[in-house]
């Protein structure tokens, strides 16, 4: 038998309707109170908390032990569950108090370095590297219990669509994200790596040709980069593939299982389809390739209302067929020259060369450029943007996608600034039609994919591929919520003579692919089927659904932006005789 009471009920379960009843409970001493005679103890354990009472009325003889207990001790008790005298109406359990009739200490714990229950006014560093601790906060019990929740659902509605889950490995060749590789050197072949994956990508194309026509993993992908704040070196997947399908089978198998999640975690339906918005539409209203629609600021081209100007800012960008953009900020007039300052250097930030702003009074305009434009011009760009008294224009002239992401970014900063963004709402939408290029590289004068290699193209763009490779559209989406990139995918290339045609179009040559991606190339001659996937971010999933805006609040044990643990102080020095059996020497660097 179990040398201490055994578990009836969890602490945060007991209610009134319990009084009279015998109970036991097993958890951790959260707080306790002594006063002078009585000691009140709240137990904690995943579901809540519950109040414990000590009494030398009710049995003097517990009340030495239970002078021992302190915070984070591990207790087992069994006792009568009574109505409380003074009810805590914040608590779920405040109605009642348990009398205890048995107290087993089955741990002592030392004194913490942080109390639980107050994460928010304790410093991060601390947190992590005391992570066991934090975990017991009950909002990171929250956090990993929804994600908990995110995995069964992901599980079962997956299944039920016939997707098989299969694991790939994490000792790969360099997989094809772009990303720098962590790598693991091999002592079995001195002076080879392995590389960690970026994504599963290859494999589950390889499972394509494999013919299992649907996989799904949920799988862990490491990149080796300079982190963002919502970023952490390794991450997690939903990583899925699809066989003989279209764009369109892929984003409505993906909704269909975001209105799952939707209903089954928040309670909330989503209506379908998903909004799905070009991505010329997205850079041209909302000067960004993930937008958040929740509020309007949104983007107008003013190149036909000034085509005959003379002010020298926008002549130059009509003349180099660049692009005059601009958002009203309603109410912006009032702003002060040094906020009006901030913009600007936000705008330069995103490789603006200035900002124009004009402030809109009753009768005329002012601010930098009011004197050089016209009564005509001014009551043109006034209406094209709907802008009244009290309100602020800012525009970029520069080169379009210059102009366009900039006044995106301002967009987002005067919402952010003036709280314009309702929070409550979650903006779920596809972008579809990426381009398939990103840029032509100056010094070789190839087109730099956008996506990775096997990222396939509009049949019908297929004219344009040599001629204006910028203008041809790829079969490549997006799913964006709440203005983050969510998830990307594509239909693939699954032709050898396509795969070699892009390959050489971007400067790949025939040995270097061979190299890096031979194995697929080869698996392609051997019937690969047309297919396409996609592969949502699920800790940015949980992040939203869970309503936090840090990474590090939904993974157990994250990473910090340095990449390292502050609790098992990884990454760490390797001993010589490591490197010796790796055939490895660690250079110092100067
Ligand atoms: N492997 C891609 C990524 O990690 C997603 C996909 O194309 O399925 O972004």
């Amino acid at each position: 038998m179990r040398p201490y009471p055994a578990r009836t009920q969890y602490a945060g379960k007991i209610t009134a309707g319990h009084i009279g009843t015998v109970v036991a409970l097993n958890g951790w001493v959260a707080t306790r109170r002594d006063l002078g005679g009585l000691i009140f103890i709240d137990l904690r354990d995943h579901t809540g908390i519950v109040q414990l009472v000590f009494s030398p009325q009710y049995l003097p003889e517990l009340m030495e032990r239970a002078s021992e207990l302190r915070s984070e001790f591990v207790i087992a008790v069994s006792g009568h569950v009574r109505r409380r005298e003074n009810p805590n109406h914040h608590l779920p359990t405040g109605e009642i108090e348990i009398y205890v009739d048995e107290l087993v200490i089955l741990n002592r714990s030392d004194v913490p370095p942080f109390e639980i229950g107050h994460r928010e006014t304790i410093n991060e560093e601390l947190r992590l590297k005391y992570r066991y601790l934090d975990l017991r906060d009950p909002e990171l019990q929250r956090i990993m219990r929804l994600r908990n929740q995110v995995y069964q659902v992901t599980h079962h509605y997956f299944s039920e669509q016939g997707f098989v889950e299969i694991e790939t490995p994490m000792l790969v060749r360099s997989t094809p994200e772009g990303a720098r590789d962590y790598i693991v050197p091999s002592r079995v072949h001195p002076g080879s790596v392995y590389a960690l994956p970026q994504s599963p990508q290859i494999y589950k194309q390889l499972l394509m040709v494999a013919g299992f026509d649907r996989y799904m993993q949920i799988a862990k992908c490491m990149r080796d980069e300079d982190l963002r704040a919502d970023r952490q070196p390794e991450f997690t997947q939903l990583d899925l593939e699809m066989s003989f399908v279209e764009q369109e089978d892929v984003l409505q198998m993906v909704e269909g299982y975001l209105a799952r999640l939707w209903k089954e975690v928040k309670g909330v339906e989503l209506p379908l389809p998903l909004r799905r918005m070009t991505y010329r539409e997205a850079m041209s209203r909302f000067g960004s390739d993930k937008p958040d629609t929740r509020f309007g600021l949104e983007l107008q081209e003013l190149n036909d209302l000034v085509s005959d100007t003379e002010f020298a800012v926008f002549r130059s960008a009509l003349e180099s067929n660049g692009s005059i953009t601009g958002i009203n900020f309603v109410g912006g007039a009032s702003y002060s020259r040094k906020q009006i300052d901030e913009l600007t250097e936000h705008a330069k930030r995103y490789g603006a060369k200035g900002l124009v702003w004009l402030k809109v009074t009753s009768d005329d305009m002012e601010g930098s450029a009011a004197k050089f434009l016209s009564q005509t011009h001014k009551a043109a760009l006034k209406e094209r943007m709907g802008a009244a008294a009290g309100d602020m224009l800012l525009i970029v002239a520069d080169a379009w996608n210059t102009a366009h992401t900039v006044c995106g970014a301002l967009r987002l900063e005067v919402a952010r600034r003036e709280k314009m963004i309702p929070k409550h709402i979650d903006d779920l939408l596809y972008i579809v039609d990426f381009p398939m290029f990103e840029s032509i590289d100056p010094e070789t004068g190839m087109p730099v994919p956008a996506h990775h290699p096997f990222t396939s193209y509009k049949r019908e763009d297929e004219h344009m591929l040599e001629s204006t490779p910028l203008a041809v559209r790829a079969n490549a989406y997006d799913l964006v919520i709440n203005g983050y990139e969510l998830a990307s995918g594509s239909i693939r290339i699954h032709d050898r003579d396509t795969q070699a045609k892009v390959f050489k179009l971007i400067g790949l040559d025939e040995e270097e692919a061979r190299k890096k991606f031979g194995f697929l190339l080869d698996a392609f001659r051997y019937g690969a089927p047309p297919h396409g996937g996609m592969a949502p971010g699920i800790d940015r999933l949980i992040m939203i659904l869970a309503g936090t805006d840090n990474i590090r609040d939904v993974v157990a044990f994250p990473k910090t932006m340095r990449a390292s643990s502050l609790m098992d102080e990884a990454p760490s020095p390797v001993a010589d005789d490591q490197l010796k059996v790796l055939g490895l020497q660690i250079r110092q660097s100067s």
